[in-house]
């Protein structure tokens, strides 16, 4: 297939209901951001993908591959498997995930890293509004897989968590004074 092609086959697959559902779910963009979903188009081109590879399950394989060189937690690629899972009519496990990611990385020819200066050529040659999305400051640096993000369930940054924690309590002391003079009862959710 050409390069056109690809794109085409990309930009359905983006459409697909499970992918759509899956990052309907991925609200912070913790679990696949445009990087993440830039680096899978890559992926598909390196394994030389056929229209009909352009699979969900794929997909799910492809992010967690790139999770496997980018991100430094294993929490998140636990829900990935979790989305590839409840693709399959027969009872997956972990060992017949690590095998078909293993199969599709041998289709890549076992070269997994992507520059980042391709991945923002790339990004600008796949025309979809998803290409937009944006991870949450929240969820970069190191994640404390302890401390969970009241939107999406995923692992946060301790420092960004300690700072919101702060600003929260200032806002709700800030609050309360406010409320006593008031005398109102207030809620604050910010993370
Ligand atoms: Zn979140």
């Amino acid at each position: 297939m050409n390069f056109q092609q690809h794109v085409a086959c990309f930009i359905k697959l983006l459409d697909n209901n499970h992918i759509t559902e899956f990052n309907k779910r991925d609200v912070c963009g913790a679990l696949c951001d445009k990087f993440h979903l830039i680096i899978i188009f890559q992926y598909f081109m390196r394994a030389d993908f056929k229209e009909e590879d352009y699979t969900p399950e794929n997909f799910f394989l492809a992010l967690t591959l790139s999770h496997d060189i980018y991100e430094d937690t294993t929490v998140l690629k636990t829900i990935i498997m979790g989305f590839y899972y409840s693709r399959k009519q027969f009872v997956a496990n972990k060992l017949i995930f690590q095998w078909n990611k293993l199969v599709l990385f041998g289709r890549m020819k076992y070269k997994g890293y992507v520059e980042k200066k391709i991945c923002n050529n790339l990004i600008d040659l796949v025309p979809h509004k998803i290409m937009a999305k944006t991870r949450r400051e929240l969820h970069t640096g190191f994640l404390n897989n302890l401390l969970l993000c009241d939107k999406c369930r995923c692992p946060v940054n301790t420092l960004h968590a300690v700072k919101l924690q702060k600003y929260r309590t200032d806002t709700e002391e800030t609050n309360s004074k406010e409320c006593k003079k008031k005398k109102c009862k207030s809620v604050t959710t910010l993370i």
